[in-house]
């Protein structure tokens, strides 16, 4: 058996076949490449889901594709952090990295998963839009972006009779599932955002208010509460443009790199969010306002449908509106960090000081590190307090203050950590790493700006290695114990 799935998983020849470009000429891939392929996609699974993936793993495409929507998505927080426009402003990485990735995912379908088993997760990705089943998430918890990207992959299977699923080439189904998905998008932001502003916003341009009216009725039905249609729809619908931009910017990013269409030059700049809307509605194929969008008697009802879901928590906070992860606030004066963290106490020894506290600057949680007390077991080994924690965290990427030293140490999964030096500074611009020439220290906002940029675009991997490559022929630190 595992030499049968062998064979087959190593078979260049089905591969390359997806790459016909003209009848009887093949673009086919060197193995060494089919192997890259196959190791990038059980990578994405054993980090994703903390495990070996056993051979031909049917989650292994899910994830795969599941990964793609969330680099897609970081990237588009990456550019709202840097305060450029969405196209023209990527850097050549990033750039590579999606027209590579969102390409290879086409693939994934078709040489890492069985084809029936592509065709139940197109199946049940679309019970999860279209139903209300109590099995499924309900549609207020679903990463609709997310989920639209594995959909676009996993659909053409189902079209296919026994064979693997084709290419997804952007066609009419794509822009189906596009409209489906914002719709959702559009529901989960009635559902969750703040009350509506009352009056339309100056100098913004929006459609006439009997263009809008169709989504009070969609507001009605999500909130289930008639006086909603009081409110100026209008004012409801630039509400809901500035706030779905997010979701439209990662959707023109991945069709842009899907399809091959160039983007139009407005959008090389940054626009004020009516614009933006318009471009990107107009680049997506979507119908830009909400008498269009909801112009069909099923919106309504498939609403209903997702409001009917058994396991519907309303009321919980959910944000659906993209927005730049911060870390931790840091105290401007240094005493007061320090004093913060006086009363905190070992958790294991009953009362007990603390001796290396370290403060998890993506949280905020204090735990007590680099000590036999507070380590932990996971996955069979003994971890510090630090490697515990950044595994339940931030997946095995961690970056910690420690308070007492003044001292920044980044991890990089179990074994791999660096220190790097701390945001604080003395009068003289200097850090005081183990505070031992106790000058007061101050918050240097630029350089806690640049940790918060390095985190952000998930840059702490390399600084570990590059650190961990500058630094061989010390005495090695057991970064798995701190
Ligand atoms: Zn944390
Ligand atoms: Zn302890």
């Amino acid at each position: 058996m595992v030499e049968e799935l062998e064979q087959l998983h190593h078979d260049g020849s089905s591969f390359s076949q997806l790459y016909l470009v003209e009848e009887g000429c093949e673009l086919s891939f060197p193995s060494s490449v089919y192997e890259i392929m196959n190791s990038f996609s059980q990578t994405t699974y054993r980090v994703g889901l903390s495990g070996l993936p056993g051979l031909q793993d049917e989650r292994i495409p899910l994830m795969v594709w599941q990964s793609c929507g969330f680099t897609v998505h970081s990237i588009v927080v990456s550019a709202m952090e840097s305060e450029k426009p969405l196209f023209g402003s990527l850097s050549s990485r990033q750039n590579d990295c999606l027209s590579t990735f969102i390409r290879f995912c086409g693939v994934v379908g078709s040489n890492f998963g069985e084809p029936k088993v592509i065709r139940s997760h197109s199946l049940k990705l679309l019970s999860t839009l279209l139903e209300a089943e109590g099995e499924n998430p309900s549609i207020l918890e679903v990463d609709v972006f997310s989920l639209m990207v594995s959909l676009t992959y996993s659909l053409p299977s189902l079209f296919n009779g026994e064979g693997p699923a084709p290419l997804p080439s952007c066609n009419i189904q794509d822009l189906h599932i596009l409209r489906l998905a914002f719709l959702a998008h559009l529901t989960q932001l009635l559902a969750s955002l703040p009350p509506f502003s009352l009056k339309t916003r100056d100098g913004f341009r929006s459609p006439p208010a009997k263009d809008c009216r169709a989504l009070l009725d969609l507001l009605q039905v999500v909130k289930g509460d008639p006086s909603v249609l009081e409110l100026d729809p209008a004012a409801v619908w630039q509400d809901c443009i500035v706030a779905s931009l997010g979701f439209l910017r990662s959707a023109a990013l991945f069709y842009h790199y899907l399809s091959g269409v160039g983007a139009p030059t407005e959008l090389t700049e940054l626009l004020p969010p009516d614009q933006e809307f318009s471009h990107l509605v107009k680049y997506l194929g979507l119908p830009s306002t909400p008498r269009l969008l909801l112009d069909s008697p099923f919106s309504l009802v498939l609403a209903r449908r997702w409001m009917s879901h058994p396991e519907l928590r309303l009321g919980e906070k959910f944000s659906y509106v993209a927005a730049v992860p911060q870390l931790v606030q840091l105290p401007q004066d240094y005493s007061n960090l320090i004093n913060s963290i006086s009363s905190f106490t070992c958790p294991r020894s009953d009362g007990e000081e603390s001796k290396t506290p370290s403060m998890c600057l993506v949280c905020g949680t204090v735990v007590c590190s680099h000590s036999y007390c507070c380590q932990a077991e996971l996955e069979g080994t003994s971890v510090g307090a630090c490697t515990a924690h950044s595994h339940s965290c931030g997946a095995g990427t961690g970056i910690f203050l420690r308070v007492r030293e003044c001292k920044i140490v980044m991890f990089s999964g179990r074994t791999k950590g660096c220190f790097e030096s701390p945001p604080y500074l003395d009068q003289y611009g200097e850090t005081d790493e183990g505070l031992r020439r106790g000058n007061p220290l101050s918050l240097c906002q630029d350089r806690y700006t640049r940790l918060h940029k390095l985190w952000l675009n998930h840059g702490i991997a390399e600084k570990v290695t590059h650190n961990t490559e500058a630094s061989s022929g010390f005495v090695p630190t057991e970064w798995i114990s701190l």
